[in-house]
């Protein structure tokens, strides 16, 4: 039998507030344990949480970009539960009225696009952490750190429209993309400031009623979640193949054992006991204060990437790299406004620039990279053919460790394109010399070694011979000799 997976994620993101969502506590990461914590936060009784108007911003900002509707009115709810690092012995969250509904995201795998609903957006409060010392054995002790505690966060519940690993990844990173580039979220999976929890489960295809779900939980990387959810799969139909049943229940991803293992059975949403949160009224957004937060929202990836396509004739995947951070995409735009030459800036900034930032671990904002009027004056160089496309890395690495300009590098260093006959055809004519039996070979018909010949000139020039020049003289060598002979 032929199964079909169902997979639904729950995104919980951190909101990029100074402080806490219902106190004044710094949100800062990596502050040492404790020391960012107050009556509310710890949860000490009579402590009253005070609603931070700079998270519901960026909730609203953030539910407006996943193309969200926020409700005017949303309600806060106690979600009880007890764990150590939960101090209150409840969660402030919001339940039956979240603050936004029915939004989408379009996730494009192997060229197929689809569209994948968003069910809610609703604001709430992190958890604290337990900090086991020692590894399991050594210490039997835990700590609580609470600096955590209380942190906003929105939850971002998609429908279950996602029907495969790869997918649900995409899907993953478009959010992340989203909520980074309009600032609501540093993007920081490491530090847990995005985490997320697939829901999935499995069903003969064909079959409309949805099965079993299980819900693995925290997974903070594109591959983790990718590989955790292609495990669950697995698991699940070779269950379901050998006559068993899925269990509803929460599971955790083993990242070294490459596993999911169970975690508990799964809750179920009136064992929290849900109330309606009695120190804090309705939250009442009105729709002048939604409409200045969308009107002042940057232009959003997808819409950047489909002006790149109209704008600058750059074919869909060029626009996808380009538009994948802000950042690169006004750098980008910036080269093109100094060079409007967008398919060879492309290249150059997909191409050597990335190599560079990649190979030195660094980002656009690193002191050493080039200003964008600097990297187009190298474009400039490549297009009117002064060099190739090959040496503009080289030229371009030395323009991150000296910071000099493309043309100073190319005209001290000699690496300006061979571009004159005379000097590429006594260059073909050595590669000739000392390759006979190649030549031999092409004039006896086997022209696949024209390749070999054409990258000897190329070395014999150092990459600089102009290699459209080099690859037409080199035809007429090796082809006027033969029809002499
Ligand atoms: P909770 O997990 O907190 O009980 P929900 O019931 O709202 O919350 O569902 C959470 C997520 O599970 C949603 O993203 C939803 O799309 C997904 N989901 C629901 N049913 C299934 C299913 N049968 N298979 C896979 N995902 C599912
Ligand atoms: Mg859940
Ligand atoms: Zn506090």
């Amino acid at each position: 039998m032929d199964f079909e997976a169902v997979i639904g994620l729950e995104i919980h993101a951190h909101l990029l507030t100074r402080t806490k969502i219902f106190c004044g506590c710094s949100t800062a990461f990596g502050a040492p344990p404790n020391s960012q914590v107050c009556p509310v936060c710890l949860g000490l009784p009579g402590a009253l949480p005070v609603l931070n108007r700079q998270a519901v911003d960026f909730a609203i900002t953030a539910s407006l970009a996943l193309g969200c509707e926020v409700q005017h009115t949303s309600v806060f709810a106690r979600k009880n539960y007890f764990y150590p690092d939960l101090p209150k012995g409840y969660q402030i969250s919001q339940f039956e009225q979240p603050l936004a509904l029915r939004g989408a995201v379009h996730v494009t795998v192997d060229g197929q696009t689809t569209r994948i609903g968003i069910t809610r957006v609703h604001m709430e409060e992190d958890a604290g952490k337990s900090v086991h010392a020692g590894g399991s054995d050594a210490g039997k002790s835990s700590g609580i750190d609470l600096n955590r505690s209380g942190v906003p966060l929105i939850e971002i519940v998609s429908e279950p429209d996602i029907r495969s690993a790869a997918e649900a990844a995409e899907y993953f990173s478009r959010v992340h993309a989203i909520l980074t580039w309009i600032g609501v979220n540093d993007g920081n999976m490491e530090e847990g400031s995005l985490r997320c929890d697939a829901n999935v489960s499995i069903r003969p295809v064909g079959q409309q009623a949805f099965g079993t779900r299980s819900e693995v939980k925290n997974v903070n990387s594109f591959r983790y979640l990718e590989k955790a959810i292609e495990y669950e799969i697995e698991r699940q139909t070779a269950l379901v193949s050998s006559g068993g049943r899925v269990v509803q229940e929460t599971r955790l991803w083993d990242a070294a054992a490459g596993r999911t293992f169970s975690m508990r059975s799964k809750e179920e949403a009136h064992d929290y006991r849900y109330f309606p949160e009695p120190d804090l009224p309705p939250l009442v957004c009105d729709e002048a204060r939604i409409e200045a937060l969308r009107s002042s929202m940057p232009e959003l990836p997808d819409a950047r990437r489909q002006r790149f396509i109209r704008e600058y004739g750059l074919p869909e995947y060029d626009a996808g790299v380009l538009t994948q951070s802000a950042e690169l995409a006004e750098y980008y735009e910036r080269v093109n406004q100094a060079f409007a030459s967008p398919k060879a800036n492309s290249n150059l900034v997909m191409g050597p620039l990335q190599q560079v930032l990649n190979e030195r671990g660094i980002g656009l904002a690193d002191a050493s990279v080039p200003a964008a009027d600097a990297l187009a004056a190298l474009t400039a160089l490549v297009d009117k053919g002064t060099i190739s496309h090959s040496i503009a890395k080289d030229v371009l690495v030395k323009m991150f460790d000296t910071g000099r300009g493309a043309q100073a590098i190319v005209e001290a260093e000699g690496l300006a394109q061979i571009g004159d006959e005379g000097a590429v055809v006594a260059i073909i004519r050595a590669v000739m010399a000392d390759n006979a039996d190649a030549v031999a070979q092409y004039r006896a018909g086997k022209t696949t070694t024209f390749g070999f010949l054409v990258g000897q000139v190329m070395k014999g020039s150092k990459g600089k011979a102009n290699p459209k020049l080099a690859n037409a003289l080199l035809k007429r060598e090796l082809d006027g000799e033969t029809s002499q002979g």
